[in-house]
């Protein structure tokens, strides 16, 4: 099978990727091989404090809806972090003391929301704040199994019965002004949280779960089904296994699924992601890249991968593969003509981009130009 280009990994870069060639003309196949790091976004895409226009393009014909003001967003354990470019149903505030007093409801049997540590978060901002348990019988057949009641079948069933949720909101409401509700809602039917703000005679804020993230998974969802109303080939739950090159250059990429039939490009785009992913790996000796044995930059001293203090920023997450300029990389100092890496596989090894998906969003676009620019 052949494609001008074939990319390496479904997470935000890929996609981002995939979507912007398909847009400019080009045949492209995007090779997934699973979970990625979307299936557990916050629902903020970090370091864009302002998103290119094609991006917004991309967020508007996809029917991803963002918003960026100046201020805080309300974090899982109940702190607040410096806003970025958020999806919709993000509230971004001013400052922390966003209320006078706030519910903060839960459901029955749901430990993946961790109301407590908001409503004590909250409260040292001196805001007033009270936990509400809400217990619903259509999520009872989910209570049964505690591997059951996470936060996408919750939201599956949430999409159905969320007027009623509400209702039952309503009456419990007393003088808050505010109400903080976990991510659960809108898995589907995107409509959902603008429609809870609607009904809720008071501000409402839809707060991170434990993973998997119900806005991070609808976001990938959105962005898949418009690369492939744009004619991409999605290959869902498949693996590049070897690549085959010559001289410098990708000839074709082999996948578990589809075995012997190669995958054939003039172009390849690796964005297989960090170690989250799989893209990098490591063994007590070295860091390496997985599908090409590329080159990476990583500290020779075992000791500097990591800081001993848990809650600092780890070095290894910095760790990524060497490129050029145009972000070609290079196995034993060869640069790959018609290689290109994007996105967390970088590391903290091209900063001009930024980091997280701001990174990734702004790395993928950079190398869709060298490509349709023949670079
Ligand atoms: C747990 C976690 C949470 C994060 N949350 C946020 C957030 O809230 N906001 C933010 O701005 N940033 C966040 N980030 C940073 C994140 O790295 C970027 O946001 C961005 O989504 C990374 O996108 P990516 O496409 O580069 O990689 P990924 O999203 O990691 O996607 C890589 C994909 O490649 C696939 N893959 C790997 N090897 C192969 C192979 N051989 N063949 C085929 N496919 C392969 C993987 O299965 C995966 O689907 C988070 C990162 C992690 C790890």
């Amino acid at each position: 099978m052949k494609f001008d280009t074939v990319i390496i990994g479904g997470g935000l870069s890929g996609l981002v990727s995939g979507i912007s060639l398909q847009k400019a003309g080009r045949s492209t196949a995007i090779v997934s091989a699973g979970q990625n790091a979307m299936h557990f976004f916050s629902g903020s895409f970090e370091s864009l404090t302002e998103a290119p226009e094609r991006l917004m393009e991309i967020f508007s014909e996809s029917g991803v809806n963002v918003h960026y003001s100046k201020g805080v967003r309300l974090m899982p354990l109940g702190t607040f972090k410096e806003s970025s470019l958020s999806l919709e149903d993000i509230s971004i505030f001013p400052d922390p003391a966003f209320a006078r007093k706030v519910m903060v409801v839960n459901l029955a049997g749901y430990h993946d929301f961790f109301s407590s540590f908001i409503a004590e978060g909250l409260e040292k901002t001196g805001i007033g704040c009270r936990v509400c348990t809400i217990r619903l019988p259509e999520l009872e057949h989910l209570r049964k199994s505690p591997s059951e009641m996470r936060s996408v079948q919750i939201a599956r069933v949430m999409d159905r019965i969320w007027e009623k949720v509400m209702q039952e909101i309503r009456l419990m409401l007393k003088d808050e002004d505010a109400i903080v509700l976990p991510q659960v809602f809108g898995l589907q039917d995107i409509t959902v949280p603008a429609r809870i703000r609607e009904v809720i005679p008071a501000k409402v804020v839809f707060t991170g779960t434990l993973p998997p993230s119900v806005p991070g998974l609808r976001t990938q969802m959105q962005l898949k089904r418009y690369y492939e109303t744009l004619g991409g080939t999605f290959l869902m739950g498949d693996e590049v296994v070897d690549a085959h090159c010559h001289d410098g250059s990708v000839h074709s990429v082999e996948t578990r699924n589809l075995g012997r039939h190669y995958l054939e490009a003039d172009n390849f785009i690796l964005a297989t992601g960090g170690f989250f992913s799989k893209g990098l790996a490591a063994t007590p000796q070295e860091v390496y890249e997985t599908v090409f044995n590329l080159d990476v930059e990583y500290s020779e001293d075992r000791n500097a991968w990591y800081d001993p203090d848990f809650s600092k920023d780890q070095p290894y997450l910095d760790f990524g593969v060497k490129t050029d300029e145009a972000l070609h990389p290079m196995r034993d100092s060869v640069t790959f003509k018609n290689l290109y890496a994007i996105g967390s596989i970088l590391g903290s090894t091209r900063k001009e981009f930024g980091t997280a998906s701001g990174g990734a969003i702004l790395s993928a676009f950079h190398a869709v130009d060298k490509i349709l620019s023949g670079k």
